[in-house]
């Protein structure tokens, strides 16, 4: 079977002479799987259609934000009916609030929340006030955690910044991220480390609380208990980077499962319910150093954007009457990676897998992938081949080994199976 690419190519040629790469986000080019990108043109559900009228089942869901599916009616109906009283009013709306207090209790910690337009807006400004809160200037994040494109964070950053291999990025001066301490994940002795040797002047850690951006890589039993510890002990702020995992691996996100209280939460994604929306919350000790109640200043001319607020409120309003949804997700999600995990071993092809909930990776590796340095020992063309053979089967997943694939409430039993199969006639290519 021959899968017609002839509408997207062509797109993809306009597109390069118009924007970077055509792309308007790196990973989007598919570089390191070695094929044309798609154009998609429509969802529905848990599948998307292309310009050439492909027909895929969707593992990316726009990278975390549509755990309902796509086109899902309650946000589409949410959407229209606030277009209709216009898109933007640089002022205070409603909906602002009706989206902060559904967020605010998922998170027994948080107690005002601030929206922004994306998530790299939300972790540079939860780590501005985490400077501000503390007066200090030093901050940890670790290696393969992607917090956004901001200067200071664009360190061992994983994502589309190791997907493409590049260390970090040009334009970044040295000076800019002289106070970021890069940290392997999963190691509570470089943690300890630190912090003796910078004792005081650590504002924040930031972390991924379950890591999506170097894959899906989950922390090791105690090692958040540890994180927090240190930094309670320390007076330095914990912020967990939920962008991914909020409202994705539980109701109230990695904090609920895991049990631990951060001090500032970085969201985005899901609480968009599909549109641009990032947002920081924490105690109100900590929120009213920002501006205009004081002096940490953060602003945003499309900021609690009412289409956004309607996206975001529809979404989280299902999933607050749906929580049952987390436990059909958490079992659809192990049977499509424990499938393709035997096809795998069937096939005698070297992977290994990781999960939590409905976020999955299938490395090409022995394993086990505990933290960027085992992450990077997969064989990303081994990954590349069967990439391109399950787009082959209909099947579209991460195009990149170092990306979490996700489960969405409206995949079936029919796409697992379909999935599966694929992947069965996969590890033949990837072997080839
Ligand atoms: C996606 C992501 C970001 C960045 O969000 P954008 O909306 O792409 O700016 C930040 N942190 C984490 C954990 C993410 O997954």
């Amino acid at each position: 079977m021959a899968r017609k690419t002839e509408q997207s190519r062509k797109l993809q040629k306009r597109a390069e002479q118009l924007i970077p790469g055509g792309v308007n986000s790196p990973v989007r080019a598919f570089g390191s799987v070695g094929c044309d990108p798609l154009f998609i043109v429509r969802g529905q559900g848990s599948h998307i259609w292309d310009a050439d009228g492909n027909e895929y089942v969707d593992y990316i869901g726009s990278w975390g934000p549509l755990i309902l599916g796509h086109a899902a009616p309650t946000v589409i109906e949410a959407v229209i009916e606030a277009a209709r009283n216009g898109t933007s009013f640089g002022a205070s709306t409603p909906a602002e609030a009706d989206l902060a207090e559904l967020v605010i209790s998922a998170f027994p910690h948080m107690q005002k929340v601030r929206f922004v337009s994306s998530g790299t807006e939300a972790t540079m400004s939860a780590i501005r006030l985490a400077r501000g809160y503390t007066k200090r200037k030093y901050i940890v994040k670790f290696e393969g955690c992607y917090h956004g494109h901001s200067d200071a964070l664009l360190v061992k950053a994983g994502s589309g910044v190791a997907t493409l291999g590049i260390p970090g990025s040009a334009g970044v001066p040295e000076e800019f991220t002289q106070f970021t301490l890069a940290l392997p994940y999963n190691d509570i002795c470089a943690l300890d480390q630190t912090f003796e040797k910078f004792k005081h002047q650590i504002a924040c850690v930031i972390v991924e609380p379950v890591v999506g951006n170097m894959g899906c890589v989950p922390p090791a039993r105690g090692y958040l208990e540890a994180l927090r510890a240190i930094t309670a002990h320390d007076k330095t702020l914990l912020i967990f980077d939920e962008v991914m995992t909020g409202f994705r691996l539980a109701y109230g996100g990695a904090q609920e499962i895991y049990a631990i209280k951060p001090d500032i939460t970085t969201m985005g994604k899901i609480i968009g319910g599909g549109l641009p929306v990032g947002a920081y919350g924490a105690s109100s000790e900590i929120m009213d150093l920002v501006a205009p109640l004081g002096p940490v200043y953060q602003a945003g001319t499309l900021s609690g954007n009412p289409l956004a607020m309607a996206a975001g409120y529809a979404t989280l309003s299902y999933l607050r009457e749906h929580k049952d949804v987390y436990s059909k997700l958490d079992k659809l999600a192990g049977e499509v990676v424990a499938g393709v995990a035997a096809a795998a071993k069937d096939a005698g092809v070297i992977m290994c897998h990781n999960r939590v909930g409905s976020m999955f990776t299938w490395f090409f590796a022995a394993g086990p992938v505990t933290d960027w340095t085992s992450a990077e020992k997969s064989d990303t063309e081994a990954f590349g081949r069967f990439f391109r053979a399950m787009l082959e089967n209909g099947i579209y997943l991460p195009p990149s080994q170092y990306e979490a694939a996700f489960m969405g409430a409206a995949h079936t039993k029919q796409d697992v199976q379909q999935t599966i199969a694929a992947a069965k006639q996969a590890f033949a290519a990837v072997h080839a």
